[in-house]
């Protein structure tokens, strides 16, 4: 199954009766894998907006403080993680894979390092503010709807087409 994501298609359609899509910029095809990845890399990110609401609803200095602490986490991802991952070019979510080309970091197994900074960044951007998101409850239960449908969406589709065999969560090696 393939989506198509685009305005001007969707109007198009009715007046050419025609599916085929144009060789023009703002037309982009996702495969399944891609569309589930890309609709849960949205959700992961209104999780953090809400994290940043809930910080600065609680006090506007612990927003600032999350937000600069959350960008810093998303580049150590992008680029322990992302730029050695030798699946880049097919990355299901595509714009981390996208970001990473920029560092040209050659793919390689992670080392103990990048993997805790990646645990570490995980748990700053979604596990510390759970804390002041309580505090808010529509926040709360509206950031673990979002979770729990991106958790799912990633476990099931993205990791189950993920080619990058130097993940510690590659189906190859959950499978030993
Ligand atoms: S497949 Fe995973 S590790 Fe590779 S670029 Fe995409 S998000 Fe990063």
């Amino acid at each position: 199954m393939r989506l198509i994501f685009t305005e001007k298609y969707f109007m198009n359609i009715s007046e050419n009766q025609s599916n085929q899509p144009h060789q023009c910029s703002i037309f982009y095809i996702m495969n399944r894998t891609q569309a589930h990845g890309v609709s849960s890399l949205i959700l992961g990110g209104i999780c953090v907006a809400l994290n940043v609401a809930a910080m600065f609803l609680w006090w506007w200095p612990l927003g600032v403080v999350y937000v600069s602490s959350a960008l810093l986490a998303a580049f150590s991802i992008v680029y322990g993680y992302c730029a050695k991952c030798p699946c880049q070019d097919e990355c299901g979510h595509v714009f981390p894979g996208k970001l990473a080309r920029a560092f040209k970091r050659v793919p390689a197994p992670y080392t103990g390092l990048e993997i805790a900074t990646l645990i570490v960044a995980m748990i700053i951007l979604f596990v510390v503010p759970q804390y002041w998101l309580w505090k808010f409850r529509l926040l709360f239960i509206a950031f673990w709807g979002c979770a729990v449908i991106a958790g799912l969406q990633i476990r099931t589709q993205v990791c189950a087409a993920c080619q990058n065999e130097f993940c510690p969560m590659h189906r190859k090696k959950q499978a030993v």
